[in-house]
Parts: structure tokens; C-alpha cells; sequence
């Protein structure tokens, strides 16, 4: 995967990135801005002084850190672009800096008793109109910037998502600095026909979404932020990571054509829907849907899936002050079942944390030095009891009315899974007694394998578990130590470093000892390239994205498991990645040559 930079195309700008999500959009550019509106302003008690001028400097010091993390980047740029970009940010960086700013709202939140919120935007608007009151095009350039600085501070204090989506014209790119998984999920794709961001990597869950709504995407490229205007006519190639600015006629035409080549691809793989998948050799691949939001029901139905392998339910929590209750889970997971049509669907308690965050969880979360490693998931599940037997309790529920299976993440020892056991015990028999309708006998309960530790627990897990899912995406962060969503490192991110590859090796062997089944619903499930290798490590499960199901059946059906076999012993018996990687391609070459 390539960094950002700009090549010369003509005159016109081309903006490197990383590709995440494969096709091609062509419209204009609607660049979000920052701004998040007025926020509301309460009155806090001269006790509280102290822990809201604290927050403040929390949002204050991460949003040093996001605008350090660009100025690095900026520093790769062409000369003329890293001047400029460079400026504003250094710009922004003295501002915050400033104690104009700080001394400011510290004073401001004292005196007042207001929250940091309505202090921040209070001290902003007044240096802002100082700046502005002198005529002086300079002075009113950081004006700009002190309003710029204050809504990044104001987006981190209140985790507040852009709302913009909703108004934007049918068949608009969205350009933005970054997007948040939440954000992506407000995205519709009426309106919304792809999207470039100048940060993120290509496992992030802002790339998951973009696949799972088969939006074309590019992300890591630095320069769209500055080198975008809105209305900007945008070509933004979703494979090749390249997004073209303001493209001449032929250019448009050429990817127009590419575009339509790729539709008809489509058109004829929709074929394959209702025949199951099976290897050349006749062995039977199970080929389930990944699930964010309850509308990709529909896709999961359009493109053949056998069921839902994983169902994320930390999207139902996202976007909204409250947090769903029992009632309204179960409303909506059970019209999820319903959608289902009898098919399995794979139902995984809230994996909340890291970088996905949920506001009106927010707080029982805090503020972890390294979100990766602190209250995620099943950790915080365990923590909030009530929280955990709502959901739990929603899930039996919907288990009346179709087959459901319960997964959980972020597992890393048996003791965790033996709670959660006793606690659907213990929900179950408080429905029963309340005499209200609920899965019988009740459902499988499974662990994402998805941190090294778990996966090297493996033997022991499967004898406490129904079944496992691979969660290969967080298995290769947690494995090589690389973020799956910092694009500075993405070129370092590969799920075919032999130590993970081993680590699927040993869990998909424990779980094959133990007689549960086993799926993998990483990413790598959904891209084709890889179908050869997992098969020939004995998986016969794959859950990924809808819309890829299509492509991997038509890679499964060419392939002999006899001879995707051998060749993964071959893998296996590798210690370099690249060579791992060119196994693994030339076997590929030989199946569609
Ligand atoms: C994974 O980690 O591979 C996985 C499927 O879970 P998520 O992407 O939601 O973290
Ligand atoms: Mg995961």
C-alpha cells in the first residue's frame, strides 16, 4: 500500500491514497467541514470546576495530537502543498498553544460554572470576532483558524459525528480529514456515491463500512483535505487507492467505461446467488454475510448469503444519546431474524471501545491511554452486568423466532466465557419465569478468536465454546503490534505474516479436534485471493461483507480443496511474507489463467 502524494496528471491534481474499498465513483465533492453547530450549555456545580476544566485538557491535548499526526504526514508532500498545508497546521498548533485559548476557557468554566463545551465555543467566537474587526486579510485568516481549531476541540469533547450526510445531493463524494465508524454509519448510499478521507488505514471499520455499503473509497490521502474544494468534479478509484481532481473529458469517459465493465461483472456473478458454493472437488463451503446495520438484511438476502456470520450490535448503539434497551434491542434483532428467512444469524454482544465508540457509553468507558488494549468489548460486558443481560436478554428473545447463535469478542480466557454461560443461564430462567417466549434450547454461544492470546488458548477455548470466528483483523494488529486503522503504518499491516498465519493454523486445528465448527470473518474472508489458503487450512466457513460473497464463490467453485491443500502446507512451511504472498498468488494466477 502506497503513502500520499501528488503526481503531476496534466494539470490536474492526482491524489494517492489507499485503496479500501474496490470500484469506481465519478461526482462531485462535498468537503465536510468541521463545524458542529451550537452546543447546548449547562451549569455545573464549583466542585465540578476542577474535572471540567480537566476534560478540556483532554480534548485539548488529543487534538494536538491528530493535527502532530498530520504535520508529520504533511512532511511527505511536494514542496509547494507541504508549504502551505504545513502552515495552516502549524498555524493551528500555535493556537492551541496559545493561553489566549486555554487561560481563556479555564477562566471562562470557572467563573461561569459552564461545561468546557460552552466555555470552548464562548472563548473561540470572542477571539475570533477580535481577529476579524481588523481589517486585515491576514488577521482574518486565523480568525479562520481559531474557528477551526475550536470545532476540532469541540468534535473530541463531545464525540460528536458529522450530521451533514442527510442534506447532500444524490451521487456526492465525500471528502473529510477523517471519518469515524460512526460517521460512516450515517452515510446513505442515495446520497452518497464514495468517499476520501486523509486518515485512516484499510481494516479500519470506516473501511469495513465503506465495503459492507459497496461505496468506493480511498483512505490515508493526506492531501484531500486541502487539495479538495466542495464541487470539485472527483474521479475516486477505490482499488488503485487514487482519487483524480477535476478530470478532463476522456479521462472521464475512460473510467466511465471501467466503471461499466465492472457493473457487468457484477451483473453476471449475481448468477451465482442461489447456487451454493463447493470446490471443484465437491466440498461444501458455508458462505455467510458480515452485518453493521439492520438494512444490509437486504444485501446480505440479494447476494446469496446462508446466514449472518457476524452481526456487529456495537452499530445500534452508535449515533444516539441513550442506549437501546432490552425492548428495543430485541425489536430490532429480532426483525433481523425475521429478514433471515430461517438462516442462522450470529449475533455478537457489543464490541464497543477502541475506535469504536458509542457516546452514551462514552463515560462508563473513560479515557484509556490505549484504547486497543483497555475496556473493550466483552471486558466492559462483564463490567456492566445490567448492560450485559439487557443485551443478552434481547438476544434470547429474538432466538423465538428464527436460529440464532451467540458470539463474543474479544475473548482471552475460559473464565470470561464461563460468565457470560452462567449469565445467559441466569437471564433465561428469569424469561422463562416471567413466562415471555425465548430461544429453546438456547443458542450455540461462540468466541471471536481475535488476540493472539486466545488463539494460542485455542484447545482449551474449544472445549468451553460452540464454535469460533477468526477475527483476523484484530488477530493481525494484536500479533504484529500495527494499528488497523493508522494509515502510517498500513504498509506494515499484512494478515499473511507467518505468525498470524500460524495462529489460524493452530485455532482452526484445536477447533477441528474438538468437533466445533470454525469460520473466519476478517476481512480476508471476503477478498478471493485468499480463499485458497484458508480452505487449505481446513476452514469451511467464511463470513465477509455481502456484497463479496459473489467473487469468493466464483474463486471457491474453481478451485480443487485437494490442491489448495498442499498448497497451504507449502504456505506454511514459509517464514518470509513475500514469499508466503507469492505462494499464495501464483496459485491464484493458475485458477483464473
Ligand atoms: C476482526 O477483528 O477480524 C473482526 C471480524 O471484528 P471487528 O472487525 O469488528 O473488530
Ligand atoms: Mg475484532
Amino acid at each position: 500500500m502506497k503513502t500520499s502524494r501528488t503526481k503531476a496528471f496534466g494539470t490536474r491534481p492526482r491524489i494517492q491514497g489507499i485503496g479500501v474499498s474496490a470500484g469506481i465513483a465519478i461526482g462531485p465533492a462535498h468537503v465536510v467541514e468541521g463545524g458542529i453547530g451550537q452546543v447546548p450549555e449547562y451549569p455545573i456545580e464549583t466542585k465540578q470546576v476542577e474535572a471540567e476544566v480537566e476534560r478540556f485538557r483532554e480534548g485539548m491535548t488529543k487534538a494536538r495530537k491528530q493535527v502532530r499526526k498530520l504535520r508529520r504526514k504533511v512532511e511527505d508532500l511536494p514542496g509547494g502543498v507541504q508549504e502551505e498545508l504545513g502552515g495552516v497546521l502549524e498555524a493551528h498548533l500555535a493556537m492551541m498553544e496559545s493561553s489566549r485559548l486555554t487561560a481563556g476557557v479555564e477562566a471562562l468554566i470557572a467563573d461561569r460554572l459552564i461545561n468546557a463545551e460552552s466555555a470552548l465555543q464562548a472563548t473561540v467566537s470572542e477571539i475570533a470576532r477580535g481577529l476579524s474587526a481588523v481589517k486585515d486579510r491576514y488577521l482574518a485568516s486565523r480568525a479562520q483558524d481559531v474557528r477551526e481549531v475550536g470545532d476540532r476541540i469541540l468534535r473530541l469533547l463531545t464525540d460528536t459525528p458529522y450530521q451533514a450526510f442527510s442534506r447532500l445531493h444524490p451521487g456526492s463524494i465525500v471528502v473529510a480529514e477523517e471519518l469515524s465508524p460512526a460517521d460512516t454509519a450515517l452515510m446513505s448510499p442515495d446520497r452518497v456515491d464514495g468517499f476520501v478521507t486523509a486518515l485512516g488505514g484499510s481494516d479500519s471499520h470506516t473501511a469495513i463500512m465503506a465495503r459492507s455499503m459497496g461505496l468506493p473509497a480511498v483512505l490515508g490521502a493526506t492531501e484531500a483535505s486541502a487539495g479538495i474544494k466542495t464541487g470539485d468534479m472527483l474521479i475516486v478509484d477505490g482499488e488503485a487507492g487514487l482519487v483524480l481532481v477535476d478530470p478532463d473529458a476522456q479521462t472521464i469517459a475512460e473510467y466511465r467505461r471501467r466503471a461499466e465493465a465492472r457493473k457487468r461483472l457484477d451483473r453476471q456473478l449475481a448468477r451465482l446467488k442461489s447456487i451454493l458454493a463447493e470446490t471443484a472437488d465437491g466440498t461444501r463451503i458455508s458462505l455467510m454475510a458480515n452485518m453493521e446495520l439492520p438494512r444490509d438484511a437486504e444485501a446480505a438476502d440479494q447476494f446469496g448469503a446462508e446466514g449472518i456470520g457476524l452481526l456487529r450490535t456495537e452499530f445500534l448503539f452508535m449515533n444516539r444519546p441513550d442506549l437501546p434497551d432490552e425492548d428495543e434491542q430485541y425489536a430490532i434483532l429480532s426483525g433481523i431474524v425475521h429478514a433471515m428467512k430461517g438462516r442462522p444469524v450470529t449475533i455478537r454482544t457489543i464490541d464497543v471501545g477502541g475506535e469504536k465508540l458509542a457516546t452514551a457509553l462514552g463515560d462508563r468507558i473513560g479515557d484509556s491511554p490505549n484504547p486497543a488494549l483497555g475496556l473493550r468489548a466483552i471486558r466492559l460486558m462483564l463490567k456492566e452486568p445490567r448492560l450485559m443481560e439487557a443485551q443478552l436478554a434481547a438476544i434470547l428473545r429474538a432466538g423465538a423466532h428464527g436460529p440464532v447463535r451467540i458470539l463474543l469478542p474479544m475473548i482471552t480466557s475460559v473464565g470470561q466465557v464461563r460468565q457470560v454461560r452462567n449469565a445467559i443461564k441466569k437471564v433465561a430462567a428469569r424469561l422463562k419465569r416471567r413466562k415471555v417466549k425465548i430461544a429453546h434450547p438456547l443458542p450455540p454461544l461462540g468466541v471471536m478468536i481475535e488476540v493472539p492470546g486466545a488463539a494460542l488458548t485455542a484447545d482449551a477455548l474449544a472445549v468451553e465454546c460452540d464454535f469460533f470466528a477468526i477475527g483476523t483483523n484484530d488477530l493481525t494488529m494484536y500479533t504484529i503490534a500495527i494499528d488497523r486503522g493508522d494509515e502510517q503504518v498500513a504498509d506494515l499491516y499484512n494478515p499473511l505474516h507467518p505468525a498470524v498465519l500460524r495462529l489460524v493454523q493452530f485455532t482452526v486445528e484445536a477447533a477441528l479436534r474438538q468437533g466445533i465448527p470454525v469460520s473466519i470473518c476478517g476481512e480476508i474472508a471476503g477478498d478471493p485471493r485468499y480463499a485458497p489458503l484458508l480452505l487449505g487450512l481446513g476452514v469451511k466457513e467464511l463470513s465477509m461483507a455481502a456484497r463479496a460473497l459473489p467473487r469468493v464463490k466464483q474463486r471457491i467453485k474453481r478451485l480443487s480443496l485437494g490442491a489448495a491443500t498442499h498448497r497451504a502446507r507449502a504456505i506454511m512451511d514459509q517464514t518470509d511474507e513475500g514469499r508466503i504472498a507469492a505462494l499464495l498468488d501464483d496459485f491464484n494466477e493458475g485458477l483464473l489463467g
